[in-house]
């Protein structure tokens, strides 16, 4: 049976390990395409380095490498970067002492009934939501960086990087669409995290019975009653979401108390 094939996991819980698992990804797999990064690519990943260095609600180990990767890229006055310097600071080819990033994928609320479905498109998703939520719950966090004060910072950064590097690029063809509508009328961190999770749910509807769902995780209009009953209302029968509550439980589900460090090593 498949399911005996599956690690437990609690879908009321976000996973260290998916998106430890996805930045390994999006460093020695995504970015590895690129021989080198230049212009416009250079800057999206240094500011993409920047959001992550100062809202991922990581490891220490992690935090830091993500740390040491922004200083080096701050520091350095090349405009064009060898895509090799970046993977031998992933890799910790220096030895700095308590820096380090697992090169070990494991998908545990991302892992998928196939090898081809789930995994980093999904653990992309959360390290965004991830990223809004603190962003709202740490305002200041981007002080002192050229996203300070900006709503938008997390959604523009990730805009860009999806635009730019991730492999899917229907996937960034379609997100560029949305984020042309109607991201712009975002204008407080809290609006940004439920745009996210709007944008987020008219892609599931978009994909629900097409080849890119995994049938052993049907794609829903998200949180589903059962995490989220308060979400949910009935008005003149119809459906209607309670936005408030809503933003409430996106602030409880994607908070660091709520990252589960099980399966990590
Ligand atoms: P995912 O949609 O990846 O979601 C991951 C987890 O997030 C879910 O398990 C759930 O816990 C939570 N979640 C679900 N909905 C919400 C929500 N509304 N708000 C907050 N959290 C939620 N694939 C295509 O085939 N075509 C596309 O155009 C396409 N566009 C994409 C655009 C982006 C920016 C990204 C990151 C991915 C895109 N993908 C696209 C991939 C696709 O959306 C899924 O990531 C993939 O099919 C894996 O689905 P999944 O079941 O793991 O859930």
């Amino acid at each position: 049976k498949i399911t005996e094939l599956f690690k437990e996991f609690d879908k009321s819980k976000v996973y260290m390990v998916d998106l430890e698992s996805g930045l390994h990804y999006l460093l020695r797999v995504e970015l590895a395409t690129r021989k080198t990064l230049e212009g416009a690519e250079l800057k999206t990943f240094k500011d993409f380095v920047t959001v992550v260095s100062k809202l991922f609600p990581g490891r220490q180990s992690v935090v830091k490498l993500l740390e040491t990767l922004l200083e080096w890229l701050i520091s350095l006055p090349l405009e064009k970067i060898p895509y090799e310097a970046i993977l031998d600071l992933a890799n910790n080819k220096m030895r700095i002492s308590g820096l380090h990033l697992s090169e070990r994928v494991q998908w545990i609320g991302c892992q998928g009934s196939s090898v081809a479905l789930r995994g980093y498109p999904c653990s992309l998703w959360t390290l965004f939501h991830v990223l809004t939520v603190q962003a709202a719950s740490r305002p200041d966090a981007l002080a002192n960086t050229a996203l300070e004060d900006d709503p938008l910072a997390v959604l523009q950064t990730m805009r860009q990087y999806i635009g730019t590097f991730f492999g899917c690029h229907e996937c960034g063809k379609h997100f560029e669409e949305m984020a042309q509508e109607s991201m712009s009328q975002v204008k407080s961190l809290d609006e940004a995290v439920l745009w996210l999770w709007r944008k987020h749910n008219q892609v599931n509807a978009r994909l629900a019975g097409t080849l890119s769902e995994d049938p052993m995780f049907p794609k829903t209009q998200w949180p589903t009653p059962d995490l989220c009953q308060a979400c949910h209302e009935e008005q003149d029968g119809l459906h209607v979401w309670i936005e408030d509550m809503v933003l409430a439980f996106l602030k409880k589900h994607y908070s660091a108390a709520n990252i589960s460090p099980k399966y990590t090593t």
